[in-house]
Order: C-alpha cells, then structure tokens, then sequence
C-alpha cells in the first residue's frame, strides 16, 4: 500500500512545520488528492490514522480536498475533463492532451496550536 509511505512523508513535513512554528500540537491537516494522483482518500484516511500515532499530529482531523483531472488539449485546444492518465485528447483523439491539474498530492492547510 503506497499510500503508507506517502502518508507518512506527509505527517513528517506536517511535524517539521509545526515544530518550526513552535507549536505542540496540530489540530487539522488538509490536502489535496488529485482524481489522477493515484492515491486513494480512504486507504490515506486510513494510514494516517497509523502514522500519526505517537506524532505531533495524533488526533488532528484529517480534510481530503479531491481535485478533478482537467487539462488542454495542445492539438484542438479543447479544454476537458480526463479521468485518466494519458496524452489522447479525449475530444479529438491526438495525443497532444496536458494535464493540468489531477495530479496534485500536497499539503495544503495545516492548523497548530
Ligand atoms: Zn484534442
């Protein structure tokens, strides 16, 4: 389960920010989740409640904002929707489609005390 590892990256810069900022505890963490990032809301709801054990982050409320695949296409210039990770234009078919965002797994808020 990649999710894991990256949940647990995630609590360590949340832990180093906190710490940075003086605080003893982190009350909420919010982040991004790309549709197309690959990582799975409640199999991450799930490792963090693993790794935030024993951590500054023990207890805060966990706040998943998903973002939807949406790109350009470089060809048509359609600009869509795409709910998977490819090139192909979902209007026109080339492959010349960017993404522009879906692929996002970041720390986005984070809330100390
Ligand atoms: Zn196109």
């Amino acid at each position: 389960m990649h999710e894991l590892s990256l949940t647990q990256n995630l609590v360590a810069i949340a832990e180093e920010h906190a710490r940075k900022a003086g605080a003893v505890v982190i009350r909420s963490i919010t982040l991004e989740v790309g549709e197309l990032s690959g990582a799975i809301p409640e199999a991450l709801e799930f490792a963090f409640d693993v790794c935030s054990k024993g951590t500054l982050a023990e207890g805060a409320v966990l706040t998943i904002r998903r973002v939807p695949g949406h790109g350009r296409c470089a060809v048509c210039a359609a600009e869509t929707a795409c709910h998977e990770l490819s090139a192909v234009c979902p209007a026109c078919g080339a492959l010349g489609f960017e993404l522009a965002t879906g692929t996002e797994l970041r720390l986005l808020e984070l809330e100390i005390d």
